[in-house]
């Protein structure tokens, strides 16, 4: 059960049962060390990310989904990836976490100029990576401002700053629920247990303001929402964003790079980003459908 949970932001509670099979080459935790291989040189100093001739493969069947991924994603941008079911987008979404159903078979991944393959899910969570899924799962019996104080204090141990007691986190949380319109009494509610669509997905959202995550992968947070919803989660979404951070989201509809404008568009086809350009594209899709564009 807990590997269906699988999620950088709860790996802190799950590492104990983290699968031995993935790799762990040298991630390097040494301040020093980190900045050496940090340092940018001048003309890549606003990379965040940087995908290569990515190929991936499911790690039980060995099935090739990812084909040779491109993309290069820099601070404060926003991209948007569309394409038709099956393409790849949550395949390619959930090996930038560090997803264990997926093997990373070709190409290379640099995040804030460290190789992000070498890194276990949580290192990515710390540095910044966050993913917000198709499905967010219900977490009984835990509250969400216990789940995000603990999250929030699994990160700050990890980069050496001091926890926040119950207190102290609520003063740090309370000015982010108005971000993402939310009412107080949502923090004591279970985590995600009983939300509507709207607000488990606007939930996320408030994970990601509270982690404050520099890169947010956010799959289809448009899926089964009306328009008010989706009005509102996009409002938290844009309410997070800084000229600093940087989303990738994948989503079928115009309707809601409407609200959240992307700076470039992709599109995906059988495993490989095979279009890239700005809104247009979205409204060719809107009007024409998948065939005018591949
Ligand atoms: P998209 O998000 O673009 O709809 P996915 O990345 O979810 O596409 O899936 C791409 C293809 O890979 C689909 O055919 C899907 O069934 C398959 N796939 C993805 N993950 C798994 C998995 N863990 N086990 C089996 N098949 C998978
Ligand atoms: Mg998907």
């Amino acid at each position: 059960m807990a590997m269906a949970l699988f999620s950088p932001t709860f790996s802190f509670r799950i590492s104990t049962s983290a699968p031995q099979r993935r790799r762990r080459r040298c991630f390097v935790q040494s301040s020093q060390a980190t900045v050496a291989i940090e340092a940018p040189s001048s003309s890549t100093t606003d990379l965040l990310l940087q995908v290569k001739d990515l190929s991936a493969v499911i790690a039980e069947s060995k099935q090739t989904i990812l084909k040779g991924v491109n993309l290069t994603v820099r601070h404060g941008e926003v991209h948007a990836v569309m394409g038709k079911n099956g393409s790849g987008k949550s395949t390619f979404a959930k090996v930038l976490a560090g997803h264990p159903d997926y093997e990373v078979t070709g190409g290379s991944i640099m995040y804030k100029g460290l190789d992000l393959l070498e890194m276990e899910p949580e290192e990515r969570a710390i540095a910044g990576l966050f993913m917000s899924f198709q499905s967010p799962v219900e977490i009984p019996g835990v509250s969400n401002i216990d789940f995000l104080n603990m999250a929030y204090n699994a990160r700050r141990r990890k980069l050496g700053l001091p926890e926040l007691g119950p207190i102290e986190f609520y003063g740090y949380v309370a000015p982010k629920l108005e971000l993402v319109n939310m009412k107080t009494d949502f923090l004591n509610r279970n985590v995600n247990e009983g939300f509507s669509g709207g607000e488990k997905k606007r939930n996320e959202i408030l994970q990601l303001a509270v982690l404050g995550a520099e890169f947010a992968i956010l799959d289809e947070i448009d899926s089964g929402l009306d328009v008010d919803a989706l009005q509102d989660v996009a409002k938290a979404v844009n309410g997070v964003l800084t000229s600093k951070n940087s989303v990738l989201m994948i989503t079928h509809y115009l309707r809601l790079l409407e609200f959240i404008k992307p700076t470039y568009i992709h599109i995906m086809e059988n495993g490989r980003i095979v279009k890239t350009g700005d809104i247009s594209i979205a409204e060719t899709l809107e009007r024409e459908g998948y065939k005018a564009i591949s």
